[in-house]
């Protein structure tokens, strides 16, 4: 039976997202944007409207959401802060389902419940700099030392680095085992032996803090393997299949704030005496960017939906990835080009969708790893 409705539970928690976005985080956006300012009031608030660690069961302190209310939610979020979009979607795919799904009862009992209050930012670190889409070569190392790992290596890139306060760390426990050879570790900023880089400079998506770790001679409880030994690869890949979830709809998000942006300002813009709206070529441009944003968020749905029936979905959440990250950067530049002269200049916040969008083609996958993805799953 086919249902495209959603419960009035994710209606209420979109309107409450979608609220939030609006009032609070679109008209902060382009501060945080130009300085480059760790957003902290706004993580605050998402914790106090339940939304950090919202999937987790309430027994860890989270809301019990099924995968599907989480992508509205990062979508919406998106809409207004494309920063807090993805700070969100790694604290809660990555770092929170990663122990909860893998980690001991003691692991949950003691980190679940101060990353769904937000007490705690959770961040994910696989990439290193010789090894981004083919995470299996990392060289970071993990050795055991009689109740502690030592950890050495480096890792780059990492979102929220330097002010997250949890890790979760993949390094090599076995140098001979390839991908069975990587474990996942729980690293808490402070621990002696772990430092951060300075914040990477970029294109977009100044405030959301992207940064190097150090490992140098980390030594940590033993205790702070997550799953056993020689599971980490697999894990990661489990987890990234949630967050690229998480990214489809940070990546319908923007869109959706460009295509608004874009259908008020062809209102309002008069040339030759009339709305430009008026004019086919910008029809045909809101027409295309409309529909192509009820094709992704049909992606998104169905392999959220999938995720919460327990069925397989790594294709399905590659397709979604793939299409609403290409939609994102190709209707967020058509939106600066319906504003012409005006899209270029801050003010109207559209180049800043289109910064804010290149970086879904490549995070947590590029789309050419996602074509990867699904053309093996075609051609298995
Ligand atoms: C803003 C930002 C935040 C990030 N946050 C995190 C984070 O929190 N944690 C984390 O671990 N990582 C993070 N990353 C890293 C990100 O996941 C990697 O950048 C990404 O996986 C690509 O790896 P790479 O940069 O090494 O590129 P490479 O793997 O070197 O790829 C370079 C190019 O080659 C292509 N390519 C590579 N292999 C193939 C292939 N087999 N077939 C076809 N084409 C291929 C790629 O698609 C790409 O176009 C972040 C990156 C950015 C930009």
């Amino acid at each position: 039976m086919l249902d495209f409705g959603l419960t009035q539970e994710q209606e209420e928690i979109r309107r409450l997202a979608r609220k939030f976005a609006d009032h609070e985080l679109a008209p902060r956006a382009p501060y945080y944007d130009k300085t480059g300012e760790f957003p902290w009031e706004h993580f605050k608030k998402m914790a106090e409207l339940g939304f950090t660690g919202m999937m987790l069961p309430p027994e860890h302190g989270g809301l019990g959401a099924d995968t599907l209310t989480h992508a509205i939610v990062i979508e919406e979020i998106a809409r207004g802060s494309a920063v807090m979009a993805v700070m969100l979607e790694v604290h809660n795919t990555l770092a929170c389902e990663s122990i909860n799904r893998f980690g001991t009862l003691e692991q949950k009992k003691k980190y679940l419940p101060k990353l769904a209050s937000g007490e705690y930012l959770g961040a994910f670190a696989l990439t290193e700099p010789n090894s981004g889409s083919d995470a299996s070569g990392m060289c970071t190392t993990a050795v055991l030392q009689g109740d502690s790992y030592v950890l050495n290596g480096s890792k780059c890139f990492i979102t929220s680095g330097g002010q997250a306060h949890l890790y979760l760390v993949m390094a090599r426990t076995n140098k001979e085992a390839g991908t069975k050879g990587i474990s996942a570790f729980l690293v808490e900023k402070g621990t002696p032996g772990f430092s951060f880089g300075q914040p990477e400079e970029k294109m977009g998506l100044t405030a959301s803090h992207t940064t190097d770790l150090i490992l140098d001679d980390c030594r940590i409880p033993r205790e702070n393997l997550v799953g056993r030994e020689g599971e980490g690869f697999k894990m990661a890949l489990t987890v990234l299949d949630g967050g690229r979830l998480g990214i489809g709809a940070q990546a319908v998000g923007i869109t959706q704030a460009a295509f608004e942006a874009a259908v008020k300002y062809s209102r309002e813009r008069v040339q030759f005496g009339q709305p430009i709206a008026n004019f086919q070529a910008i029809q045909w441009m809101l027409a295309e960017m409309s529909t192509d944003l009820d094709a992704a968020r049909m992606l998104l749905y169905h392999a959220a939906w999938l995720k919460d029936q327990g069925r397989p979905m790594t294709t399905e959440a590659a397709r979604a990835k793939l299409f609403a990250s290409t939609m994102a950067v190709k209707h967020t530049a058509k939106a600066v080009q319906i504003h012409g002269g005006y899209g270029y200049i801050k003010e109207y916040n559209v180049e800043r969708f289109m910064r804010e969008a290149k970086a879904t083609e490549i995070y947590e996958g590029t789309s050419e790893i996602q074509k990867l993805v699904i053309a093996r799953n075609i051609l298995k």
